[in-house]
């Protein structure tokens, strides 16, 4: 179309300067030809190039274009002086043209229909003896009409054949794009929808892709984080030797703190570049921590109940002996001395008391207790106790919800947690407590501004008689542990220096 464009233009062009040049002011046949033969041109090109451009150019457009150029290239070639025209390669362009836009057939049509005009043409001319180039001898006529017709045969048959390999070429070319696409999708699909998340870096160490479960994991945005340094976001993964079996790795600090389950390998087919794969491994690992924990704390509850109990007996006797001796006491000192008895006696038997709750904490008598109301009345109870003076006590407006549970236990649990929390956050602290509903849990949140609970203390903090404190027992955490447990809930911590110390009670809805 746009050869055919071009030509027509240059016909116009020398027309018109023809036309310029001539003395007389009237059209000769030659030139209202011509320019009949150039408007067709225009027109056609213009109404299969507006129908290609809707979308609607068809099998019939291209017979059209190829008829039309066939009848353009007559009407130059019988302008420009039939025979002896030297425009009769415009029906190889005819031919060529046809042969891309309908195969092979179309251009040996194409050829048959330009030497059936070719030949009407020098033929006719002969006849009517109007040729613009004069007669020429029969000779030469068969001669001009034998070789144009064996070229543009030969032309039909080769651009015939060269059409058809391009466009087997080209259909497998758009079938491998077609697969590839299909391959890229799949790759992405499998790569969004994968549990695992999946980092891979350059040789430089750059990350160059972070998958969805990645960038949720690693709670940062894969789109900010690519093309930075690996050991920013994974600190110790180049220390991991690539291809080893799962190693674990801890990576984040305070509430972002996880731990990896991770391998590392090498991409193939570029050297040094990295595949990394994890897993969050840290809520299993709170779990098996968990279950230690309940298990240690099991055996050895089992074993001090019993103790504390035998304990029991003979402390009520110590103490009615030495209540006895203080009344029959004549001085001062032995008065002093059965006192000083008597109230170690029942410091000792507090202890034994609190203890035996820990180990065996009476089932749970359970109703539905409207939540926020019990968390409120408790914490208001707590702001006049001595250990919240000079500390700032917040509590956000509590969610309402009602839960299945004991009253009595859980103000109990409430009680050791947040007075901890008094005590950890100490004079001009801050303690904040919440109630929110999540994942089918209700959460009591208590935070303090202390922490100060060291990776070691973390491990121990719900073990009976484990405690920092002066004065203190040790058994507000384990008892807080196991009223809880027997509600089928569970207490989560979270504790570094900058972000302070959050005791979560989580309780089944
Ligand atoms: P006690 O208060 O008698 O020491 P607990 O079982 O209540 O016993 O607490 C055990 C230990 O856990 C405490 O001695 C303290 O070291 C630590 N702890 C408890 N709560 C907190 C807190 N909110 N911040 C820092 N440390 C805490």
């Amino acid at each position: 179309m746009l050869f055919r464009t071009v030509a027509a233009s240059l016909s116009l062009v020398i027309t018109l300067v023809r036309l310029h040049l001539q003395p007389s002011q009237e059209l000769s046949r030659a030139d209202s030809l011509s320019l009949a033969v150039i408007i067709i041109a225009y027109v056609s090109t213009l109404v299969v190039g507006l129908r290609l451009r809707r979308g609607r150019g068809g099998l019939s457009d291209a017979w059209v274009q190829v008829v039309g150029d066939v009848v353009i290239a007559t009407g130059l070639v019988y302008l420009s002086g039939g025979a002896d025209s030297p425009l009769t390669f415009l029906y190889s362009l005819s031919v060529i043209g046809a042969a891309v836009v309908l195969d092979r057939r179309g251009a040996l049509w194409a050829a048959a229909a330009s030497v059936l005009c070719f030949a009407t043409l020098v033929v006719g001319a002969r006849f009517l003896g109007n040729a613009p180039g004069g007669l020429m001898p029969p000779t030469r006529v068969m001669f001009v009409l034998g070789s144009n017709a064996l070229a543009l045969v030969l032309i039909a048959v080769l651009a015939g054949y060269l059409s058809r390999q391009l466009s087997v070429a080209g259909g497998a070319l758009s079938a491998r794009e077609a697969d590839l696409q299909r391959l890229g999708r799949l790759q992405q699909q499998i790569l969004s929808s994968m549990p695992s998340g999946l980092v891979t870096c350059d040789a430089g160490r750059r990350i160059t892709y972070v998958n969805p479960a990645g960038s949720l994991i690693l709670q940062v945005d894969a789109g900010q984080v690519v093309g930075t340094d690996l050991e920013a976001l994974l600190p110790g993964v180049l220390g991991l030797a690539p291809r080893s079996p799962r190693s674990e790795l801890v990576v984040g600090r305070g509430l972002k703190r996880r731990i990896l389950g991770l391998s590392v390998t090498p991409l193939d087919g570029e050297t040094d570049a990295l595949l990394m794969v994890f897993q969050d491994l840290t809520q299993l690992r709170r779990m098996e921590d968990d279950l230690k924990r309940a298990d240690r704390l099991a055996s050895l509850g089992a074993l001090s109940a019993q103790l504390a109990h035998e304990l029991r007996n003979p402390l009520a006797s110590m103490r009615g002996s030495a209540q006895l001796l203080a009344q029959d006491a004549q001085d001062a000192t032995g008065q002093k001395l059965t006192n000083i008895l008597i109230r170690e006696a029942d410091r000792l038997a507090r202890l034994v008391e609190d203890f035996l709750r820990f180990a065996r904490p009476p089932t749970p008598v359970l109703q539905q207790v409207a939540l926020a109301s019990l968390l409120t009345e408790t914490v208001d109870m707590l702001r006049v106790d001595p250990l919240a003076r000079d500390v700032r006590v917040e509590m956000a407006t509590p969610e309402a919800m009602s839960v299945s549970v004991d009253p009595d236990q859980l103000r109990q649990v409430l009680i050791n947690l947040v007075r901890n929390a008094f005590q950890a956050a100490g004079p001009r602290g801050h303690v904040k407590v919440a109630l929110t509903r999540a994942e089918n849990e209700a959460r009591i949140r208590i935070w303090d501004s202390g922490g100060g609970i060291t990776e070691e203390m973390m491990g121990h903090l719900f073990e009976p008689f484990f405690t920092t404190r002066d004065g203190g027992t040790g058994l507000g955490l384990s008892t807080a542990h196991s009223i809880i447990r027997a509600h089928g809930g569970a207490i989560r911590v979270r504790s570094n220096p900058e972000e302070g110390t959050e005791f979560v009670v989580g309780l089944p809805l």
